[in-house]
Parts: C-alpha cells; structure tokens; sequence
C-alpha cells in the first residue's frame, strides 16, 4: 500500500484498526524520508532510534489497550527552532551548530502526546530570517516540484517535507509568512493561527509579538487536526489565550453560501499571479461567496512596518547568543569582549547580522521616534484597518505570494528589499495577528503551484478552515503530489 497517499486521519484509523503497526508505519515514513531526501534535502536531521522507540510504544500500548490519541502513528517532522528534548535545535545557524534542546516545545509535547511519530527535524532560513531556506548555514532545500527552485521560507524544510510526503504533517513557525508562503511554493496547505492560539513555549523567538506556530498538511482536515492537538492555553506562554477547547472543522460546510470575501485592491500584480487569483475568485463565488473590493491602503506600509518592528524585536531576542550562555564559542577569543564581538562574528550569518544591525539602528535613541515608535503607530492602524474592513466582510482573500517558486539564487544578495518584497501579502496577517491559512490554487505554465491566501478576523480560525475545506473538496485538481 502507498501509505503517503493516505491523510493523516485516514492513516490513524488504519494504526487504531489494527490494519499497520506503529513500528511499520515509522519503518515505512523513516525510508522514504530518506529516499526524498536524497533529491530535495529537506532534514537537518532524520530520527531513526527516537521514532522507532516512540512507534514500539504506541504498539506496547495498544496492546494493554491503553488509550490512544487522535495523532498515533501519524508521521510528523518539525522546524529546527523548535525543541525536542534532547535533540539538536539549530535554526540552521553556526551558532547554535551542537545545542541540544534541554525541554520540549508546548507544541511539539502535545503532538507527542496525542501519539504522534517524530520522523525529523527540518531545514529553515537562520532563525527563520528569510524567504528561501537559502539563508540555513547548512545546505539549501529544493523544491520538491522542481529542484532547481526554492521551495521557500523560512520553514522549507517543513513544506517540502510534507510535499514529498516525507511525512504527512509538519510543524512550521510563521512571524511574517514562513507557514504560508512555503506552503504556497510547494502545492500544499500551511495555516497561520490567531496571535495567541498556540503556544510559543519552546519555539526560538524571532520576533516575539509576531511569532507564532502553525500545521503544515496536504489538506485542510489535517490541518484542522493539528491544530486541534498544538493549541490552548499554556502556563509556559503568558499570550497563550484562554478559551474552551476547540475543533477547528467542526462540521464540513456545504458551499460558502452567505459568506462574503472581501478583496484588497493591490496594484501590479504580475499578470499570471492575477490571472490564477482571478481563478480562483470565480472559484469561491461559484461556491456561494459574494466578492466586494476593499479599500485596504494601509497595507502599502506593511513591509516597512514588519522590517523595522521585526528585527527591533529580533535584535533584543538574539541579544542572549553571546558566547557565554548558548552554543558557539569562538576559539580565537582571548579576552572577554572577544568572546561576545568573534563568536557573534563567526557564528551568525549574514541575514541575521543585517537584522540585527537594522533593529539596533531602529531602536537607537536618535531613531526610536522616527522609526520604531512611527511603526508601531501604523500597527495600531492596520489592526484598526482590518477590524474595520471586517464589518463588511467575513473573509478576506489574497494570492499568498506575488509569484510562484523562483530559482535557488535567483535573488540578488546584494538587494535584499527583492527577497523582503516577497512577504507583501503575508506580513499584514502578523502585523494584525490575524488567522491565515495559503491553499494550493493551480500550477503556473512551468508548473509551478500558486497559493490562495484566505484571512479571518481574529479567533476566527475556524472559519477560515471551514472555508478552506469547502475550496479544496471543489478545487481537488490543485492538490497534486510531485513525482519523487
Ligand atoms: N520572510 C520573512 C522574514 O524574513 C518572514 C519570516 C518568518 O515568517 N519567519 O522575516
């Protein structure tokens, strides 16, 4: 049997019917991590011992006729920002090269705890700064689709991962877009939850009034599990929000009659980008969604805002990799400053040490009212913008990126605004802290896949999926594996 064609409902059902064993499904996804491997190179590390010990578990208890979760068997790989207890948590720096995670992520506890198999750890942009998964200090991963492109970022490792079906779920991080738009990249489903849904404990923070944890799958059920499994409230993660235990499908929905799906006006964007949104537009109103134009203008500020508010935050979060306390030490260091001023040196690469330098400019005594502080003023206002928008719409709908997959080092270095732009529609989700989840929405004439980004109000996650799952049940020819 093809065991990466199944959902990862449908591959727990067959572990609780006694149809696979934990140890067989584990053997199965560890093999063919491997073999994808070889060609798209999406692990930093592949668990062997730590997911066959965890997979004779769920088949010891199974046999006591323990209780088993609505996870057990399931194959996941998670990004390398978040811990593992005991195993290497990298982000795809130097500097945190041979750092072992002393605790496991919230996250990534409770998928273990619903009895999900821990396949591997994935390659990403160095502390998720980037759009490519070219900024890891390692190696870059191609895209599954088509290895001479990128399969995005920061968690590519993740979304080419579960592409490959390399394993059937995976856990990304997303402070400005890092779910999505890989996800968009590689053909399948990412969703970004609500600001404070799921908790940061345990995840490196980047930008930590942005970040947040979110589910990348091949279908929008997946995620709905997931993300059922990862979020609540947590002691560890004072954001964490209070609410009553949810499921994020609950019923399937029959069309997306009644629903209206506001659209920001944006201007240029490149012609095929439009024509498969247009698509897709047609799409969600053949389904029942009334379409209205927003008036959106704000947004124009988006990337300003998230490239001066974001590294500020990364700046003061990257301040504790000193030599002294995590990771790297440089060997060329001779007195105390040189341990701070060299292993900073040696260890971070040139993405992060650009951050860094852009958040302490941004945050200097003679900038903080000319650039921070202004930022965090349009924040207010694009959190205002979209609470007003909302009053005339349920769900907003955007392409996810402004173009398909491009070329590994295909974007200058030398100008980094190429890659930052990017993120246009994706950053405005942080920014507000609002739910967004990027479906594939068809291929380009090289055959590239296209994502359709669709936006809730905050806490309405739910209906963002439910909506997700009425489009991907019409639009199924989307939701393609690559040949590996
Ligand atoms: N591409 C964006 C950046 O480089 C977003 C990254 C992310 O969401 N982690 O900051």
């Amino acid at each position: 049997m093809e065991l990466f064609r199944l959902s990862a409902r449908a591959l727990n059902r067959l572990f609780l019917d006694r149809k696979l064993s934990a140890e067989e499904i584990a053997l199965y996804f560890l093999k063919r991590a491997r073999s994808c491997d070889r060609q798209i190179q999406a692990f930093l590390e592949i668990l062997e011992e730590r997911a066959l010990k965890q997979a004779r578990l769920l088949d010891h208890q199974q046999a006591a006729g323990e209780p088993l979760g609505p996870l057990a068997g399931v194959p996941v790989a998670i990004k390398n920002n978040m811990h593992i207890q005991g195993v290497k948590t990298t982000c795809g720096s130097k500097i945190l090269k041979n750092y072992r995670a002393p605790f496991s992520a919230t996250a990534v506890e409770r998928l273990e705890k619903a009895g999900a198999l821990l396949i591997g750890t994935t390659n990403l942009d160095e502390f998720a700064m980037g759009s490519s998964t070219e900024n890891s200090a390692f190696f870059p991963t191609l895209n599954p689709w088509d290895p001479g492109l990128v399969p995005g970022g920061s968690s590519g490792g993740s979304a080419a991962a579960v592409a490959s079906r390399s394993v059937l779920l995976a856990l990304g991080s997303d402070t400005g877009g890092s779910i999505r738009q890989p996800a968009a990249f590689c053909g399948i489903v990412g969703f970004k939850p609500t600001y404070g849904r799921v908790s940061r404990s345990g995840l490196v923070a980047f930008a930590s009034s942005f970040d947040q944890i979110g589910p990348l799958a091949a279908s929008c059920e997946d995620i709905a599990l997931a993300l059922e499994t990862i979020h609540g409230q947590d002691p560890k993660d004072a954001t964490t929000l209070d609410l009553c235990k949810e499921t994020f499908l609950g019923h399937d929905l029959a069309s997306l009659q009644g629903l209206t799906i506001g659209v920001p006006k944006f201007a240029d964007l490149k012609p095929e980008t439009q024509s498969n949104f247009n698509q897709n537009l047609t799409v969600l109103q053949k389904l029942g969604a009334t379409t209205i134009e927003l008036d959106l203008d704000i947004l124009k500020y988006a990337i300003a805002v998230y490239y001066i508010l974001a590294p500020a935050e990364a700046s003061t979060n990257l301040a504790r990799f000193d030599g002294i306390r995590f990771g790297y030490r440089s060997p060329q260091a001779t007195n105390l400053d040189q341990v701070y001023e060299l292993s900073r040196e040696e260890g971070f690469g040139a993405e992060v040490k650009r951050r860094i330098l852009i958040g302490t400019y941004v945050l200097s005594a003679s900038c903080q009212e000319a650039f921070y502080k202004k930022a965090q003023k349009v924040r207010t206002l694009t959190i205002r913008a979209f609470e007003k928008a909302f009053e005339t719409c349920d769900l907003i709908a955007t392409p996810t990126t402004p173009s398909s997959a491009f070329a590994i080092g295909g974007k200058p270095s030398d100008d980094p605004l190429q890659m930052y732009l990017e993120d246009l529609f994706t950053v405005p989700v942080n920014i507000a802290g609002l739910p967004a989840l990027s479906l594939p929405s068809g291929f380009d004439r090289q055959n590239r896949p296209f994502g359709l980004q669709l936006i809730g109000p905050q806490l309405h996650d739910q209906k963002v999926l439910q909506a997700g799952r009425v489009f991907e049940k019409a639009a199924s020819a989307n939701f393609k594996i690559p040949p590996l």
